[in-house]
């Protein structure tokens, strides 16, 4: 509130954290990124919908340079990531990315699964490593099943676990592709309530998905995408209640 007593709506978001600047990606003849121009700011969430195949996940992928890009920059925190090399290993470690699909390490312990990566990336000792997983575990609600392996966790379960993985590392930014697409019904609020904490707590999220009661209460802006390039962007408010675009109105209609 300032002193009109009026609530600016962006007055918890801070500076510019990441940044896309007119960026272009093909696969073969298909140009999948059309000049995307995106800013996300620090401590904001912003959602991207949009039909299957319009680019998302290639958004996702690019940011964390899991995907290349054709021209145009991408920085995060100021900083542009290397193609390659030890500076991408650090640097990726500032982006967290949650997938639809658990990707947790098969044979390796919910515990040994969250502590790999500070043990390696940010050389933390086991010991400090193990007493933060377990604060994480606990902060998604799986913290007894620590000693478990993932396989013998619910679905719901094992993606909170990525989660907690990918705060161990802790990334500046977390990226959350389709995050629920994969889980049962009963499993996909207990995964959106620790994302909702999440936003709650401050943290940067680029979240695709379907899930528009999670836009609803948590996002600060959704931005549409349609054929690679963004249609529309809007607080969800406007978005849902008042689209633009003849392809968000077409969109919206289908999966509302
Ligand atoms: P979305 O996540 O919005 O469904 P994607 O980013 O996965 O869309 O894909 C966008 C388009 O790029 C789709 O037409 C898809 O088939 C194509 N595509 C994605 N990955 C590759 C790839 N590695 N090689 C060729 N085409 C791809
Ligand atoms: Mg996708």
């Amino acid at each position: 509130m300032d002193h009109t007593g009026a609530t600016r709506p962006d007055a918890h978001l801070g500076d510019p954290l990441v940044v896309l600047d007119g960026v272009n990606k093909h696969f073969g003849e298909l140009h999948v990124l059309q000049d995307i121009d995106l800013t996300v700011r620090q401590g904001e969430v912003l959602v991207v919908i949009g039909p299957s195949g319009s680019g998302k996940s290639t958004l996702c992928r690019a940011i964390n340079r899991l995907e290349t890009i054709d021209t145009g920059t991408i920085r995060v925190d100021g900083q542009e990531m290397p193609a390659e090399g030890r500076d991408l290993a650090r640097l990726r470690a500032d982006v967290g990315m949650v997938f639809q699909s658990f990707n947790l390490f098969a044979h390796k312990t919910v515990l040994d699964n969250v502590t790999l990566g500070p043990r390696k990336v940010r050389k933390v000792s086991k010991a400090e490593a193990e007493a933060e997983a377990l604060k994480l575990l606990d902060r998604v609600g799986v913290k007894n099943q620590a000693a478990k392996l993932p396989a013998q966790l619910s679905g719901g379960q094992q993606q909170r676990v990525a989660i907690a993985r990918s705060l161990a590392m802790h990334p500046k930014v977390m990226l959350f592709d389709e995050p629920t697409s994969a889980l049962d019904p009963e499993m996909i609020n207990e995964v959106l309530d620790v994302m909702v904490g999440l936003a709650r707590d401050g943290m940067t999220m680029i979240v695709v998905t379907h899930e528009m009661g999670f836009a609803r209460k948590a996002a600060d802006r959704v931005v549409f995408m349609a054929d690679g390039q963004v249609v529309e962007q809007a607080t969800p408010e406007e978005f849902f209640t008042n689209p633009r675009s003849d392809r968000a109105k077409d969109f919206l209609s289908k999966i509302l």
